[in-house]
């Protein structure tokens, strides 16, 4: 059956675009989609690979100053931060993009537009985001629209890979006051993200003595070979597919290149895994560190001299967690996309954005920005289509509003 948005978030929605400033705010995103292409691949061209944000986060904050925020600055975390504020009596809403690309420092950053698509590493994830961020403040602008609550707005640092999400972690820590959060991670209008994954990845070192590897024959454990033990174990897992819960050894190290004819001391593997509750997440967390212990015990028993031990450092710990199918927020999600033509929108039943940090701060949150998925995401083929991108920043504009309210209209949450 068809999703059904509640009648009391659609009245909100269908009020609020009955209101002629904000079809005026709407129709502006149209005409202003040129303005914020050139931003986006200004931004775009500046090389942001995760923790080396600073540059971008300059550039984007003057382009925050620009449109009138207050309070304009870079935080602790390197986050770049700008604040619209609310006539007040309304909830205090993050609204934000990321700045970080996976692209790392030296990849040729070059632009190419034709045909409908504009090419570039990091033109859509998620300079894209940041930009949508850009375009509704300036339509709020243009429209001389008052939000009741106050939006911060915001460029996040360290959302991929090794980031973990970590400047939203930061920001919501340290923003109490946050009542909502919408993220936007992408160029569409087309779903939402409410739900979040959890994610670990733990690197594990196994530890012997080590030794030569004629000589110290019979004599030394391998932790290699335990780690070999160990991968062998974790490949015979089983998890369940619904929820969906994953594993992989992602990384795998030992020895040296340089001699080749030791037992090496230590060995490294990382492994990921991920669930779509707490529940399996911890189950499986259970059984791959068993598996571990196990391995060690038996490298260690079958040689019978030398103990294998091991040590773990996690790189990545983002807890899994969810909202209800029907929360305001996710309702008014659904709702904008409808509103802008797209039948039925995606529900993601899994998430790994920076809307997980906002669910783990408990704030009703969503991500959007969801497009036709395009396989290029990520790679150095990354592309943009500009046919009707603005409805991506339209999405995002009333998510805001139903969230911060408006004069127009009481906050949905
Ligand atoms: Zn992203």
């Amino acid at each position: 059956m068809a999703y059904q948005v509640s009648q009391r978030v659609q009245a909100a929605l269908d009020t609020l675009t009955a209101v002629p400033q904000i079809q005026e705010a709407l129709s502006f995103m149209e005409k202003d989609q040129e303005e914020i292409i050139a931003r986006q691949m200004e931004l775009a061209l500046i090389p942001a690979p995760t923790y080396h944000e600073e540059k971008k986060a300059l550039r984007l904050l003057e382009m925050f100053r620009a449109e009138g925020l207050e309070n304009c600055h870079i935080d602790e975390y390197g986050n770049c931060v700008g604040l619209r504020r609310g006539t007040g009596g309304g909830k205090t809403v993050l609204l934000e993009g990321h700045m970080d690309t996976v692209f790392p420092l030296d990849t040729e950053l070059k632009i190419t537009r034709e045909d409908g698509w504009i090419r570039c590493p990091g033109i859509v994830d998620d300079t894209r985001g940041c930009v949508t961020v850009l375009s509704t403040v300036r339509a709020l602008n243009a429209a001389g629209i008052r939000t009741r609550g106050d939006i911060q707005v915001v460029g996040t640092v360290q959302e991929e890979g090794m980031g973990a999400l970590k400047g939203m972690k930061y920001y919501v820590n340290h923003h109490p006051e946050l009542e909502a959060s919408v993220s936007v991670d992408g160029d569409g209008f087309r779903g939402v993200i409410y739900r979040a994954t959890g994610i670990q990845t733990a690197e594990i070192t196994f530890r012997g003595k080590g030794g030569h590897a004629y000589i110290a024959f019979g004599e030394v454990a391998n932790p290699a070979h335990a780690a070999g033990r160990a991968i062998a174990k974790i490949s015979n897992l089983e998890v369940p597919r619904d929820p969906k819960t994953t594993f992989a050894v992602t990384c795998l190290h030992a020895g040296a290149d340089s001699s080749v004819h030791v037992v090496p001391s230590e060995a490294k593997m990382v492994v990921n895994f991920r669930s779509n509750t707490p529940e399996e997440l911890e189950k499986l967390r259970e059984k791959i560190f068993n598996a571990i212990g196990e391995a060690c015990r038996e490298e260690t028993a079958f040689w019978g001299k030398d103990e294998i031990t091991y040590e773990c450092k996690y790189l990545c710990d983002v807890p899994a967690g969810g909202q209800d199918d029907h929360a305001p927020i996710v309702e008014a999600a659904v709702a904008a996309s409808r509103f802008l033509g797209c039948a039925e929108p995606n529900l993601y039943p899994d998430g790994c954005t920076n809307c997980n940090r906002a669910i783990e701060a408990g704030l009703p949150a969503v991500c959007l920005g969801d497009g036709d998925y395009d396989p290029h995401i990520h790679s150095t083929e990354e592309r943009f289509r500009e046919e009707g991108a603005y409805k991506g920043c339209q999405q995002a504009l009333l998510v805001t509003l139903l969230c911060a309210g408006t004069e127009f209209q009481d906050s949905v949450l």
